[in-house]
Order: C-alpha cells, then sequence, then structure tokens
C-alpha cells in the first residue's frame, strides 16, 4: 500500500469504554507528582501495512506488551508535557497545545515512529481531558498534566524503524511547583557529562534522552545542588537547566539589559515555555504588547553563553538573573552556580525572582488561570 492510503488518526472515530467506578480523588494538600493518574486513558495503534487504528477511551490500566517490544530495547519512544489549567470561572484550557503536537512529530520522525494529524490527536485529548477535567484540583495554582507516548511495540528485536506502535496519553493531577512561594535553586555546572552533541537527540522530545541524565542529576545532588546545569564543549557553553530550558540576564556595558538564551542550534530542547517566554519579551520591544515591568530598551537575545561569560557577568555585578523555564515550572529562579569548584552568586529579589523573570512569569500564570485572556489559551 501506497503511504497515502494508510489510515491517520481519527477522532471521530474514538470509542469510548468509560469507567464504571471514578477512583477516589487525591488530597490535594498530599499530591506529589506524576504518581495518581485519572479515571481514563486514550490509546491509539498504529500498524505499518494499514496506519492508524481506531482511537479508543478507556478506562487508566495496564495493557499486554511483548518483552521483545523495540520500546524495552532501543529507546523506541517519545513523549510530550502539557497542562490542562482551570480558570476561576470554571472553564478548562490548554496552554499552545498545537505546539506539543508539532514537536511530537518531530521527535516521531526522528527515531522512526509514525508521524500523524497532530490536530485529530489534540482534539481527542481534549475529549479525554472534558472527561476528568473534575481530577483538577479547584485551587489556585493546580493543573493536570497531560503525558501523550509514543511506543514502538512490534515483538521483534532486529533493529529496524517501528512496524507496530502504540500511542496512548494519560493525564496526573499536579500541584503547584512552589506552593510556599518561589525558591531559588542552586545549580552544579556539569563538567564529566554532556547532555547531547550536535547530530544527536538533545532538540527531540525523545525518552533516550533522559535515562542517562540521572547519574548528572545525582552528582549536583551528591555535591549538595539541587539540579545540574548542562554544559557544552570546552568552551562550557551554557545549554539546559536539568530538564528546562536556561535563561540568563546581563547588564550590557551601556547599561540596557539583555535577555539571553542559547539558539536553537540542534543540542537545545525547543521548550515552549521558552519560546512563549521569549515571544512576550520581544512583543515587549516590538510594542506589539508592552508589558508592564518590563524595561523599554530591553535586548531579546538567542545566542551562545558560556560559562566565562556567566563568572565574569556575575563578578562584575552585571549578572541580574538566571532561571530555567519548563511546563512543570514555568520559570525556575537561580540563585547559585556551583562550576569547577567555585559558586556563582546570582541575585534574587524578595519574592525569590528577578526583575525581568518576574512580570513574564506573572503574564504566563495570568494566561494560564484565564486572568489574561490569550489565543495562546485554547479552551476546552
Ligand atoms: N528541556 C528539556 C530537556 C525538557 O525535557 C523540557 C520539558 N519538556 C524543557 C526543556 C522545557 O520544555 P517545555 O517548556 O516545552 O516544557
Amino acid at each position: 500500500r501506497s503511504k497515502s492510503t494508510l489510515a491517520d488518526i481519527e477522532a471521530s472515530k474514538v470509542q469510548l469504554d468509560l469507567i464504571s467506578n471514578r477512583k477516589p480523588r487525591p488530597d490535594p494538600a498530599t499530591l506529589s507528582f506524576g504518581k495518581v493518574f485519572t479515571d481514563h486513558m486514550l490509546v491509539i495503534p498504529w500498524k505499518a501495512s494499514t496506519g492508524w487504528g481506531t482511537p479508543k477511551i478507556e478506562p487508566y490500566g495496564s495493557f499486554p506488551i511483548e518483552p521483545s517490544a523495540s520500546v524495552f530495547h532501543y529507546a523506541a519512544c517519545l513523549f510530550e508535557g502539557l497542562k490542562a489549567y482551570r480558570h476561576d470561572n470554571g472553564q478548562i484550557s490548554l496552554f499552545r497545545p498545537d505546539m506539543n503536537m508539532k514537536r511530537m512529530n518531530i521527535s516521531a520522525q526522528r527515531v522512526a515512529l509514525p508521524t500523524f494529524n497532530g490536530d485529530e490527536l489534540l482534539e481527542l485529548i481534549k475529549q479525554l481531558v472534558r472527561l476528568d477535567k473534575d481530577w483538577i484540583p479547584n485551587r489556585p495554582g493546580y493543573s493536570l498534566y497531560i503525558r501523550p507516548t509514543l511506543i514502538a511495540s512490534q515483538p521483534a528485536i532486529g533493529i529496524a524503524p517501528a512496524s507496530e506502535a502504540l500511542m496512548f496519553v494519560i493525564c496526573s493531577p499536579a500541584g503547584p511547583y512552589y506552593p510556599d512561594g518561589f525558591k531559588p535553586v542552586a545549580l552544579y555546572g556539569t563538567t564529566e557529562y554532556t547532555r547531547a552533541a550536535p547530530g544527536g537527540i538533545g532538540s527531540f522530545k525523545v525518552g533516550a534522552n533522559y535515562a542517562p541524565a540521572l547519574v548528572a542529576q545525582k552528582e549536583a545532588a551528591k555535591h549538595g545542588y539541587v539540579q545540574n546545569l548542562w554544559l557544552h564543549g570546552p568552551e562550557h557553553y551554557v545549554t539546559e537547566v536539568g530538564t528546562m530550558n536556561a535563561f540568563a540576564v546581563f547588564r550590557r556595558p551601556k547599561g540596557d539589559i539583555e535577555l539571553a538564551t542559547p539558539a536553537l542550534d540542534g543540542i537545545i530542547l525547543p521548550g515552549i515555555t521558552r519560546d512563549s517566554v521569549l515571544g512576550i519579551a520581544r512583543d515587549h520591544v516590538s510594542g506589539k504588547a508592552k508589558l508592564a515591568g518590563l524595561p523599554d530598551d530591553l535586548v531579546v537575545s538567542e545566542r551562545p553563553i558560556t560559562m566565562l561569560e556567566v563568572k565574569e557577568a556575575a563578578k562584575a555585578g552585571n549578572l541580574l538573573e538566571f532561571f530555567g523555564t519548563g511546563t512543570a515550572a514555568v520559570i525556575s529562579p537561580v540563585d547559585k552556580i556551583g562550576y569547577l569548584g567555585d559558586d556563582i552568586a546570582i541575585p534574587t529579589g524578595p519574592d525569590g525572582m528577578g526583575p525581568i523573570s518576574r512580570p513574564i512569569w506573572q503574564q504566563l500564570t495570568g494566561i494560564h488561570n484565564g486572568a489574561i485572556p490569550h489565543p495562546w489559551s485554547v479552551i476546552i
């Protein structure tokens, strides 16, 4: 069969097998991330010979898969992470979910898993979230973490592109990342391991990137730091903060302020929060959407940042902020970077944040919780 005759995902074909006894909701006060799952999940099988099969929304639970399945041996898998938020008026929204669908297809291509119609998958995700929306605790800062996943499931240990695959989407209620206000984190500049290399997989959200990062995280913890800071090459270019994108704020010689992040050069995950921070800052600079609190002459850069530059700027008092961005924490301020045996101190305000990240965080979370109406917030 030619590729064009293969079936794509079709949301209208969904079969519903709804749970008969809804599970008890977890106590929001003791909720820990990613351990409790909602009543339902979405499952869509794929076969190379026929394409995407019938989508099913069914009770969350285990499914049979043979030990020979490719995913278990060669990390033939990828995932996404996005959140559903409850607005004060009760409406539920997703934040820029089209970006997750695009990134998921790009990941699929990289590890020879099947691509799909992102609009149709999104339609099914909306349906799943609508079914389980009462799992989002009705408290400020809470959300539903949505985890779309795609694995190669063919029972064959030969290394080959997926001939069978399974798409599934599971959901987990999530509490606020900083329940007691911002707590800046201390980073350990990792020089023993690299996360990504040119031509590799660092810019794709594939499973193979994550297990090998755990030793670097453990090493950082052993030295007394909360997270590791991934560096690249002999120049020790800043790349990412644990599983977040990295931003630095510099005061430049002329006195103006620069918000800088590494460019998407192949070793950086194209974070949706990263793109949103850049978008908000650039719309402010261009005058398209001014954001109170940001300086008018803010400079927004995607460029290489070396640890030498970070260290020297900090010494001269010109490093105003360093922070990570990601769906889980939104913005995670950093107050210290351990680097080659020394600690680089980074200022943070009384609320734990800095002058540039503070208004951007307020804008982003305002969009999330519906206080600021915005096209990025997709009401479901
Ligand atoms: N970098 C890595 C390695 C990540 O896993 C993530 C989380 N997806 C991010 C950055 C942040 O991406 P996003 O803003 O889309 O959550």
